[in-house]
């Protein structure tokens, strides 16, 4: 297929946009590079434009005679998304709807779109399945669901096919160490903790040790970037025209922070000072992945099941690429 994969120079956009290119699809990556690399993409392959605009949409769709669409690009920090909702609800939300709009204008019905477990909010239930209620606590988790809402309204009126995959914790990097996690300002954990490991930063912050888990700290489920590229491939496989797919992707093991950190400790043999810090606004305590569905569904199994083995990945990029796409 001719695959247009929207935020295909970010972090889980780039990796995707690479697995499909093996896989054997022609890929077309669109990202207006604010928070994408040039590095992370192809330079024969990238568009560089902004969502909004449909006629550039419109136009890339018909010449290159697009079959689907991949759609990474949004805002994706909790924190951010309640400082700045405007910025969630433009981006997010009317870019989004730019991009299905542009796609019934260019005759193309086929659609991944990239979700979250934050549209869950606080869950009633670990580990969390589909059929939890989706009752976002934070205006990030807010807008993702509300594109999930118009998939299914795109679906039922003009015979869209979709899947929303809500993704846990995604982490590591592509194992040659061609393709990692590079955000400015980085926020999460894992390269947070490696930065310390290279001296770049001082020591990590624990956010919250008195949380209700086994040692005090929250509870994640990291998946491998290149697990949830995957995912993807095998979900682009299964659209059929007025159907959607809704389905988690975690690999159903949880870790706390101060697991996390052990990993990165064991990866890196770097001490890693780690300090208390108060708890970060909006985290639940335990997010863990129930995944059957998508096994089911998809025939996905994750390869990366471990957090050392994930981690590992994870170090090779921050290790051979210590300024990120920087020193690419
Ligand atoms: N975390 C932390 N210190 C940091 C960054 C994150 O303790 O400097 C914790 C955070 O509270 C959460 C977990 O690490 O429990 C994963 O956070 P991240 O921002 O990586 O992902 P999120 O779960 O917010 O999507």
């Amino acid at each position: 297929m001719n695959i247009l994969v929207s935020g295909g120079a970010g972090y889980v956009g780039s990796h995707a946009a690479r697995w499909l290119a093996r896989a054997g699809h022609d890929v077309w990556i669109y990202d207006n590079l604010s928070q994408g690399h040039r590095g992370a993409a192809p330079p024969d392959r990238l568009i560089v434009a902004e969502l909004e605009d449909r006629e550039t949409l419109v136009r890339t769709m018909t010449e290159k005679r697009i079959d689907a669409v991949m759609h990474f690009a949004a805002n994706a920090l909790v924190g951010e998304s309640v400082e700045n909702p405007s910025k969630y609800y433009n981006n997010n939300i009317g870019g989004s709807i730019a991009l299905l709009d542009a796609m019934r204008s260019a005759g193309v019905w086929r659609i991944v779109f990239s979700s979250t477990t934050a549209t869950y909010g606080e869950p009633e239930q670990v580990p969390i399945t589909e059929q939890e209620p989706q009752k976002p606590i934070n205006p990030y988790g807010f807008t993702k669901l509300v594109i999930e809402r118009a998939l299914e309204d795109y679906a039922r009126a003009y015979g869209f096919g979709y899947a929303a995959l809500r993704y846990f914790n995604a982490a590591g990097a592509s194992p040659d160490g061609d393709l990692g996690e590079d955000h400015t300002p980085e926020s999460h954990l894992i390269p947070l903790v490696l930065q310390v490991a290279l001296g770049q930063r001082e020591a990590i912050s624990i956010f919250g040790e008195d949380w209700p888990t086994p040692d005090g700290t929250c509870i994640r489920d990291y998946v491998h970037v290149d697990d949830l590229a995957d995912a993807h491939l095998k979900a682009l496989e299964l659209l059929r025209p007025g159907e959607g797919l809704k389905l988690n992707l975690g690999t159903g093991r949880g870790y706390s922070v101060r697991e996390v950190i052990d990993a990165c400790r064991r990866a890196s043999g770097h001490a890693i000072p780690a300090k208390s810090a108060p708890r970060r606004p909006g985290d639940p305590a335990e997010l863990i992945a129930d995944s059957s569905l998508a096994k089911q569904v998809l025939g996905w199994t994750p390869k990366y099941t471990d957090i050392d083995a994930i981690v590992e990945t994870a170090w090779r990029w921050h290790k051979s690429h210590p300024r990120g796409y920087n020193d690419a």
